[in-house]
C-alpha cells in the first residue's frame, strides 16, 4: 500500500498557543497541527498532509516556499513538509481548508494523494546504494513500509489486550534478502537489484553469508532488516562500517510475517553468529502501559541501545499473535529526533 499522503480528516479539538496570537494548535487523529487562528473550529473537515509530503509548485501552496522550497535528486521542484516548532508548539504536516481545493468533492477518510499530485519527499540515495535495478520490488514480498501510531488512534481502545515486541528503530536503509524457488534476490526499499561488486547490498549479503543462511532453510522466505553504518543516510548511530539488523522475516508461501516468536526460532535454525536483530527492547501490552498517545510519543524519545551516545529514531511495535490472520504492527517515531535530523 502505497502512503496516504494527504487525505480527508476532521479537526478534533483547537486549541490556543501561548504567547501566539495568529495560529493555534488543531488535532487530527493522533497529530498536532500549527493552522491560522480561526481558520478551523472542531468538527470541521479539512485536507491534512503529513510529514514527507512533497507538494507542487501552486499558488495555493506558495506561502510555503521560503520554509519549505527544495528541489528532488530526479530534479522535481516541490515543498517539503518536515516537523517544525512554532512557539514552542510541535507541528507535524500541514492542514488547509477544502475552499482551496475546489476540485475535490470531500468524503471523510478520502485519500487525495494522487489528486493533488502529492508526492513522497525521497531524499538522495548514496552512490553505494544504488546500484543497478533488475525491476520492482517483488509483488510476493510485503513491502518494510510501517505505518505511523498517530494515523492508528484507535488501537489504544481496540489492541489494549494484546501483547507487542518491541524494537530500536534504526534510521538507515531497507534491505531485503530473499530465496525463492531456489532463486536468491536482494532488494532494497522498492526495487531489485542486480548483483554488483559496489553496491553495499550485495557486498554485505556476501559478507555475512546471506544467501548460504537461507537456502539451508528450505523454505521460501525473505528477510528484511536495516542497514545502518557509514555513508548511509546521516549515520546519526556515528557508526564505523556496515551493519545489517534483521527487524522482519516474511513467510512468502504463506503470505505473512512470521510473529516475533517464530522469527526468533527461525533466527536459531539459520545459526550464523553475524546475523543480528535490531535490538529488542520488551514484549509488553503497549496500550495498557502507554495509554495515550502523548505518553507513547514522550516514550519514543530515548537513546539508542546500539550507541547510549545518541538519540534513538524510535521504536517499532509488532504484535506477538495474529491478529485477522496478520501481524499488526507499526513505528513510534521520537518527535526530538525529528527536530533535529529531519
Ligand atoms: P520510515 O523509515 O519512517 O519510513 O519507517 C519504516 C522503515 O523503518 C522500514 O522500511 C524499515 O526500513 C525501517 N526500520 C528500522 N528499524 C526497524 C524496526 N526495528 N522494525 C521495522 N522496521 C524498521
Ligand atoms: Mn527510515
Amino acid at each position: 500500500m502505497e502512503r496516504k499522503l494527504a487525505t480527508i480528516r476532521t479537526v478534533s479539538d483547537i486549541q490556543p498557543i501561548e504567547n501566539a496570537d495568529n495560529i493555534e494548535v488543531a488535532t487530527v487523529d493522533g497529530w498536532k497541527v500549527v493552522v491560522k487562528k480561526g481558520e478551523f473550529e472542531g468538527g470541521d473537515l479539512g485536507v491534512f498532509f503529513e510529514i514527507d509530503s512533497f507538494l507542487p509548485i501552486e499558488d495555493r501552496y506558495e506561502f510555503l516556499r521560503k520554509s519549505s522550497y527544495k528541489t528532488m535528486t530526479d530534479g522535481t521542484e516541490g515543498f517539503r513538509l518536515k516537523t517544525v516548532k512554532l512557539r514552542k508548539q510541535i507541528s507535524q504536516g500541514l492542514l488547509l481548508p477544502l475552499n482551496l481545493f475546489p476540485e475535490i468533492k470531500p468524503s471523510l477518510g478520502e485519500d487525495v494523494t494522487e489528486k493533488l499530485n502529492i508526492k513522497k519527499y525521497e531524499p538522495p540515495i548514496p552512490a553505494c546504494l544504488s546500484g543497478v535495478v533488475k525491476g520492482r520490488f517483488p509483488s510476493f514480498i510485503q513491502k518494510t513500509d510501517q505505518e505511523r501510531i498517530q494515523n492508528l488512534p484507535l488501537y489504544f481502545e481496540t489492541l489494549k489486550e494484546m501483547e507487542f515486541e518491541e524494537s530500536e528503530k534504526l534510521d538507515g536503509s531497507s534491505a531485503t534478502y530473499y530465496v525463492k524457488d531456489g532463486e536468491f534476490g536482494v532488494c532494497s526499499r522498492n526495487l531489485e537489484l542486480k548483483e554488483s561488486e559496489t553496491n553495499t547490498l550485495w557486498q554485505v549479503a556476501k559478507k555475512i553469508e546471506i544467501k548460504e543462511s537461507l537456502e539451508k532453510l528450505k523454505m521460501n522466505i525473505a528477510i528484511q532488516g536495516e542497514l545502518v553504518g557509514e555513508g548511509i543516510n546521516k549515520n546519526t548511530l556515528k557508526l564505523m562500517g556496515h551493519h545489517f539488523y534483521i527487524f522482519d522475516i516474511f513467510d512468502i508461501d504463506n503470505h505473512r510475517y512470521l510473529t516475533p516468536g517464530e522469527r526468533y526460532k527461525l533466527i536459531e535454525r539459520i545459526n550464523n553468529d553475524q546475523l543480528k536483530q535490531v535490538p529488542i527492547i520488551n514484549i509488553i501490552k503497549i496500550f495498557e502501559i502507554y495509554d495515550s498517545m502523548e505518553k507513547i510519543l514522550e516514550y519514543a524519545d530515548r537513546k539508542s541501545v546500539i550507541n547510549p551516545n545518541v538519540s534513538r529514531e524510535g521504536v517499532v511495535f509488532k504484535s506477538c499473535e495474529l491478529y485477522e490472520g496478520d501481524t499488526v504492527s507499526f513505528k513510534v517515531i521520537n518527535n526530538n529526533y525529528l527536530l533535529k535530523h529531519e
